[in-house]
């Protein structure tokens, strides 16, 4: 470039919340998605609430403001629309409409594959690029983020995700040539992104920030080599804005001394989150210091920030206080808690009391005179308590099955559901009414006791063989079990995006997590009342109920688990005394906790197995424990879903073909398995047919005493109608199938 950008302000953000403090964005698309508006009303929302967040950026003293960090989907699609990669079946009358049919699809058209981003509960949307993709570049929206925040009178500097972790995301767009991979396409895509960093250069943007998180996970020498290239060509442009590389949820490892050896100004790393390994390789750059936790929600200690502060400026040309993340991963503002206890809320920071924080710490920085000492190093927490002594195990699975066998006396093939039945709109008013004081409790448990017999009786008219309850009573998987333990707060307000409108209100998990008394037992007793047959206990797994939460971080994550475990270890124990014949503890997040880096996977693995089997080792052999996981690539984990040691294990496989089936572990499997045959994610019935061949694909795969017929995931987005043609069809093609043979 021709000359050097200015010097970089001494405090920023990487990214800010934008679904709005109270939901505004989610309510302005799904009224917009559901005709109820237009699109001038929808970009009004979006426009009202990016100029909000600059100004509450501006109010609360931050130095450097992001822009184009607001989406009305998701951060990865744009950068698909960026880079003009918009495949022509989703084209419509409008670029709304083009944009969304890619996030939600259409009639006629699937939506593009969406998935976790990273190790965090944020979806992207997974663009697809083949060999002959052609790139064109429209940096339309940051253009005009970057000229609305200017008509405030604010300087911004546009966020977009660099062209290295874009292609890394992306998937390669089907028929295309053998071993062909996203990257192959570097030298188009950064050309693509030269085109618009020259634009945003005439604009006048001295600044721009690409995000490149997946240089945090391990990367191979031609993944590194794609880095070198592209930041040096980035790099030589002749007008182009300074370059701010950013990367997140990690250590940058080997790609650190990469990024430095190339012209990029600026690189921001996560010292919350990454060791501070190679640092020294950062001489004469401008260092973007995460040291503020962007998706945790704890205050962060000021001390131990500034010692690594202090020790960054010592071997870098500049040193700029940072969050770790975007924080679009944290709620709002505390503040708005006010029904949480004060002593707890001292102790939390969501993303404005973060804001503040970052830049406190830039003024302390700049107070504290070169040369200084680094502070006396803050003492690293505590060595982990030493994990309690591991409760004794269950008979082998033989003497289980044998004694469940003899006590159950299930019929071959036998069909059950995942959990939930559909959550009705009067169950969701009951709740409500609850909460706001209009209706009691014993009214209110009056209402679920009546959904609970209706989700009876209409199982044994189709005649299931395991029935469940139908958990009218939750909210979410996760958080009704947070109300009802010791060591959770739960908000009012604290909402964070998951994808598109949808949000998530975390549970705060902040101290020893105990139960006080048992939390399903009475609603599961009253259902095994009203049936012969055997209703399942329900429980959430403490690897899950932990990765929907916001954790405590004062002790060791793995004791944080084994604390919830002991917790579901009781709960069990009270069902088996009530009578509960089979008891189902679901781990839908045992992957998503799995670490970025492939090392710590294993010692990951060991003790999230470990804490699943405290929560159900305290079972006798004549109750079956069932665990359920939602996804069909399980194939990375099978070995520790095997080592669960569940009796039966459920798992998506209708929506991905039965996929699953193919794995060599199947065969090995064991015990129970039931590869889903419903995709409950869509509003398809699936037919008779279609069940008998997933049915007898099973049974091709796995002996016929194993085989389990259930739906992908539980029935609660679902109506009642659906689900009740689409279990009619289930019990048609499994009574198909025992009685033609197929199942001896
Ligand atoms: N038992 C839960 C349900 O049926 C499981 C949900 C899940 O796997 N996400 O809703
Ligand atoms: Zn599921």
């Amino acid at each position: 470039m021709n000359t050097a950008p200015p010097p970089f302000p001494t405090s920023t953000v990487l990214g800010y919340p934008r679904i709005g403090p109270r939901r505004e964005l989610k309510r302005a698309l799904e009224s917009y998605w559901d005709g109820r508006s237009t699109g001038e009303e929808l970009r009004r929302t979006g426009a009202l609430l990016r100029e909000q967040a600059w100004r509450r950026l501006g109010e609360l003293g931050l130095g450097a403001l992001p822009s184009n960090t607001f989406s009305y989907y998701d951060q990865v699609l744009d950068t698909a629309v960026l880079l003009g990669v918009v495949p022509d079946r989703y084209r419509g009358p409008s670029a709304e409409d083009t944009y969304f049919a890619m996030a939600r699809g259409t009639e006629g058209v699937a939506p593009l594959r969406m998935t976790k981003w990273f190790d965090t509960n944020y979806h992207y949307i997974v663009p697809r690029i083949g060999a002959d993709t052609v790139f064109r570049p429209d940096a339309g929206k940051p253009l005009s983020e970057v000229r609305e925040a200017r008509a405030l009178g604010l300087r911004t500097r546009p966020v977009l995700l660099g062209p290295v972790t874009f292609l890394l995301l992306s998937q390669a767009a089907p028929g295309g040539p053998a071993g062909f991979v996203p990257l192959d396409r570097l030298a188009d895509v950064v050309a693509a992104y030269e085109r618009v960093l020259a634009l945003l250069a005439a604009e006048g943007v001295d600044w721009v920030q690409l995000d490149e998180p997946a240089l945090v996970a391990d990367r191979t020498r031609t993944e590194l080599d794609a880095v070198q290239a592209a930041y040096q060509r980035l790099g030589s442009l002749e007008q182009r804005p300074g370059l701010f590389v950013a990367s997140y949820f990690g250590d940058l490892g080997d790609a650190l001394p990469i990024l430095a050896s190339t012209p990029v100004e600026a690189i921001g790393v996560d010292l919350v989150h990454g060791g501070a390994s190679a640092l020294d390789a950062l001489a004469g750059k401008t260092v973007v210091a995460g040291v503020v936790s962007g998706r945790e929600v704890w205050r962060t200690d000021p001390r131990r920030a500034l010692a690594a502060l202090l020790d960054l400026r010592a071997r870098a040309a500049q040193v700029v206080v940072s969050t770790s993340c975007s924080l679009l991963h944290v709620p709002y503002d505390v503040n708005l808690e006010t029904g949480l206890d004060p002593e707890l809320r001292r102790r939390l920071s969501f993303a404005d009391q973060k804001v503040a924080e970052v830049v406190e710490l830039a003024g302390l920085l700049a107070r504290t005179p070169r040369g200084d000492a680094p502070l006396t190093p803050v003492p690293v927490p505590a060595a982990r308590a030493e994990a309690p002594p591991e409760p004794k195990g269950r008979s082998p699975y033989a003497v289980r099955a044998a004694a469940q066998a003899g006590r159950l006396r299930l019929p071959v093939l036998p069909i059950t559901t995942i959990g939930s039945f559909p959550q009705t709109a009067e169950l969701r008013a009951a709740r409500a009414a609850l909460a706001a004081g209009e209706m009691d409790q014993p009214g209110y448990e009056g209402r679920v006791r009546a959904e609970i017999e209706r989700v009876i009786v209409l199982q044994e008219r189709l005649g299931l063989d395991v029935l469940v309850h139908g958990e009218p009573e939750r909210n979410d998987m996760v958080q009704y079990f947070a109300e009802h333990l010791e060591g959770f707060a739960v908000t009012r307000h604290g909402w964070v995006q998951s994808y598109g409108s949808r949000c998530t209100r975390p549970p705060i998990l902040h101290g020893d997590v105990r139960r006080p008394e048992p939390i399903t037992v009475r609603f599961a007793g009253y259902a095994q009342s009203l049936t012969a047959k055997p209703v399942k206990g329900m429980l959430t797994g403490p690897v899950t109920i932990v990765a929907w939460s916001f954790v405590r971080d004062d002790v060791p994550l793995r004791d944080v688990v084994f604390q919830v475990a002991d917790a579901v270890r009781e709960e069990v124990r009270d069902l088996e005394a009530a009578g509960i014949s089979i008891i189902q503890v679901d781990e839908p997040a045992l992957r998503e906790l799995m670490p970025l880096r492939r090392v710590s996977q294993g010692s990951y693995l060991e003790w999230a197995v470990q804490a699943y089997r405290r929560a159900t080792s305290g079972a006798g052999d004549r109750t079956q424990i069932h665990t359920h996981l939602c996804y069909s690539d399980a194939e990375q984990i099978l070995a520790a879903v095997d080592a669960l040691d569940a009796d039966v294990t459920s798992i998506e496989s209708a929506r991905s073909h039965a996929r699953i089936l193919g794995e060599p572990a199947v065969a090995g499997f064991g015990r129970g398995l039931g590869p889903g045959v419903y995709d409950i994610h869509s509003p398809r019935v699936p037919g008779v047919g279609e069940v008998e061949k997933s049915l007898r694909a099973a049974l091709e795969a796995l002996p016929a005493a194993q085989v389990w017929v259930n739906p992908d995931c539980g029935l609660k987005t679902r109506t009642y109608a659906e689900v009740e043609a689409a279990l009619v069809n289930i019990v048609a093609a499994t009574r198909r199938v025992r009685e033609t043979g197929g199942a001896q």
